[in-house]
């Protein structure tokens, strides 16, 4: 039996992880220094945005989302749903451009609003110049991951904890390696455009909040509804490495959600946390040998996680086969 490993067990390591068990016949084994709820995108909302993306192809960029967002769809219809973080919610994107959006046929029902409708919409400094209206999905990462982390083990799935010094040295062991190490890919690739674009946000208690805000103007604020707290945020600050809440962001942050929703006045706060994104001026999905590359997904990787791992099976799939050892599942 043909083997792979994926180094990586962060939201792209593991929907990669998945998606090459689905397709294939070999055994597939995750390794990784760090596991949920420990990685980059366990702090975030999980809500639908092609957001830092660099110069990644838009074709690509859309693709990918469609193929995600009809995913999390499949799941918001399961009975899992609710346990797994997936939720159908009213979304505006204040001051996007270009409209309309890359994006616009992947998310459901998108509209520009009014503008008596952009008065209506809390804003303490200046006013909205435009705003679309949307329904789309959340899709909690700290939530599902580990429903798929168990699902992957069931499948047969092998877990090693570990840090991988030499992706060449695993292919002493493993037929084909995935490298999806997110903003650590230089240490293993000598990659010097990967960077991290820190990402701090904050989590208040707030029930009477069920929507999304998002303001493409203010640097990023926005004010995200999850199931048991809300998400406001945030920042993205390029090139550092700081992974602990600072206290100028926390006061951003604060002043930026109540110029989207003022209610946030009466918000308790539960938490503060930093993320490092991994960006990239494009998202590097390539075969190199027999080790194939998914990272560099800044701040997208719920956005994209299926599409591109559905195509970095398809480069798998070609390693294993000019190997002669590709078995494909009947699996669906
Ligand atoms: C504040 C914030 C909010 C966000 N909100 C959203 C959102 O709403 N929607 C959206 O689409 N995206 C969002 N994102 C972006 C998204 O979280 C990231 O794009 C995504 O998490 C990147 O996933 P990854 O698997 O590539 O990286 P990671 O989650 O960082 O995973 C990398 C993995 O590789 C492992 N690793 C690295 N090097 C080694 C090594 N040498 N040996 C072994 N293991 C190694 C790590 O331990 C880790 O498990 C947000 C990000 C932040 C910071």
């Amino acid at each position: 039996m043909a083997k792979v490993a994926v180094v990586g067990a962060g939201i792209i390591g593991l929907s990669t992880a998945l998606e090459i068990q689905k397709q294939t016949s070999c055994k597939v084994t995750i390794i990784s220094e760090k596991f949920t709820p420990e990685t980059t995108a366990d702090g975030a909302a999980g809500i639908f945005g092609l957001y830092l993306l660099g110069s990644t192809q838009p074709d690509r960029q859309v693709k990918w989302a469609k193929r995600t967002h009809d995913l999390i769809e499949t799941w918001w219809k399961s009975q899992n749903s609710g346990a797994m973080g997936i939720s159908l919610i009213s979304c505006r994107r204040m001051n996007h451009t270009p409209v309309p959006p890359i994006w616009k046929d992947v998310v459901f029902g998108v509209r520009k609003m009014t503008k008596e409708e952009l008065k209506d919409v809390g804003r303490l400094t200046g006013e909205h110049k435009s705003g679309l209206e949307m329904i789309t999905f959340t899709a909690e990462p700290y939530r599902f991951m580990p429903y798929l982390m168990r699902f992957f083990e069931k499948q047969g799935g092998e877990i090693l904890k570990q840090k991988v010094e030499s992706l060449q040295e695993l292919l002493k062991e493993y037929d084909c390696v995935v490298n999806c190490t997110g903003v650590h890919a230089s240490y293993l690739t000598g990659d010097k455009l990967i960077k991290p674009l820190r990402g701090q946000v904050m989590r208040v208690s707030a029930p009477w909040i069920r929507t999304v805000i998002l303001d493409d103007l203010d640097d990023g604020n926005y004010v995200i509804a999850n199931q048991e707290s809300v998400v406001v945020g945030g920042t993205h600050q390029d090139n550092d490495w700081d992974t602990i809440p600072r206290e100028e962001d926390k006061q951003f942050i604060r002043d930026g959600g109540k110029c989207l929703d003022p209610s946030l006045d009466e918000a308790k706060e539960i938490a503060h946390w930093v993320g490092l994104r991994p960006g990239r001026p494009e998202v590097r999905l390539e075969r190199e040998g027999c080790i194939v590359h998914n990272y560099g997904h800044g701040g997208s990787g719920i956005t994209v996680f299926q599409g591109c791992a559905e195509e970095a099976t398809d480069l798998v799939k070609l390693v294993l086969q000019e190997k002669g050892k590709l078995g494909v599942t009947a699996k669906l």
